[in-house]
């Protein structure tokens, strides 16, 4: 694990009611379960959960993605299977919201639909989580029966939102645009990857042309104080995911002390933090916690506001957000803290 804590850090941040905004399923595969697959192959703990494994580039971390996800994420079943685990974690470190995603091409490769897979998800969930799920495509999806899937999804009910994600570079085409737009008019909220390994102007595009309020990273608009500038003012919040930057060595993250989350949240943006793909990166939560502490010199009010940005942002009814808001302004002043 690349971050520890004292247990009074610890206890704190356990008991800290937060949020998980940003956790693709496939990305958070149990090993357990890949165990349990194949003992042989797995029987010893993956390289780059080292705390100095650092990935060459995106395109290695995609071909790792597809030999260890791919085999395991084939039936609804297996989604149910790996949620249990994934959301049962979450609750465990305090996470009282969480938004996760399932790349959704994945549905032509298997029997079930859509439909069948959210169901198994959303069943496997701690019953008192509250839990949101989010389709998640690349940019080159639509086309063929990829189209269809795309198009379908924006009516199944249990689905609360869509995602875009895969490799920033490839160009964004001009389906995204209008299918956002048509998912918002169908109750679907959207947000995108942005800012990741490409730089401001992409997220300026990004926001332009998909209109979303929420960015899924979006660390490398700190290149850009007009960026900066147009997040605050437009109020869109970045879903940052720090132990993943750090070693997916994201343009500006050359260790966590550099991490420009500091300069964001100093400047004002509304920032949360969330762990990404914690089977690609041997990181929980809470430990995104202990660094931001550690390396980057937040307080403990600091990380309760974090928190707080968390149901901020959150899909919640008025009264639901601010039941969790006043959960977490009781334990602060349980704890003494104030801002
Ligand atoms: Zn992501």
């Amino acid at each position: 694990m690349p971050y520890s804590a004292d247990s009074s850090l610890e206890t704190f941040v356990r008991e800290l009611p937060k949020t998980e905004t940003h956790l693709h399923m496939e990305g958070a595969c149990p090993f357990e379960l890949l165990q349990k697959l194949n003992p042989v192959k797995y029987a010893k703990p993956p390289l780059f959960w080292d705390d100095g494994f650092r990935y060459e580039s995106f395109d290695q971390f995609m071909e790792l993605y597809g030999e260890y996800c791919s085999v395991f994420f084939t039936s609804a079943n297996r989604y149910g299977e790996a949620a249990g685990i994934v959301l049962g974690n979450c609750w465990e470190q305090g996470c009282r919201y969480v938004e996760t995603s399932f790349h959704l091409p994945v549905i032509n490769f298997m029997e079930d639909d859509g439909p069948t897979v959210l169901e198994a998800i959303r069943d496997a969930a701690p019953p008192e989580l509250e839990l949101r799920i989010f389709a998640g495509m690349c940019h080159n999806d639509y086309a063929d029966e990829g189209k269809d899937l795309i198009e379908e999804c924006l009516t199944w009910e249990g689905l609360d939102g869509i995602d875009l994600h895969g490799p920033e570079y490839i160009p964004l085409e001009l389906w995204t645009a209008d299918v956002w737009a048509r998912a918002r008019q169908a109750g679907k909220f959207t947000k995108a990857h942005a800012g990741e390994f490409m730089g401001p102007d992409f997220m300026e595009l990004v926001l332009d042309e998909l209109k979303v309020t929420r960015i899924e990273h979006g660390v490398r608009s700190v290149e850009n104080p007009e960026t900066v500038q147009r997040l605050v003012n437009d109020k869109v919040a970045l879903d940052i995911c720090p132990i993943s930057n750090l070693k997916l060595v994201v343009q500006g993250v050359a260790s966590m002390s550099a991490h420009p989350i500091r300069q964001l949240f100093d400047a004002g943006v509304t920032v949360t933090i969330n762990s990404d793909d914690p089977f690609f990166f041997g990181n929980r939560l809470s430990e995104e916690y202990y660094a931001l502490h550690q390396d980057l010199g937040f307080t403990l009010v600091e990380l309760a506001q974090i928190a707080g940005n968390g149901f901020d942002v959150a899909l919640l009814e008025e009264n639901k957000r601010e039941s969790f808001q006043n959960e977490l302004a009781d334990f602060c002043n349980e704890e003494g803290l104030t801002a």
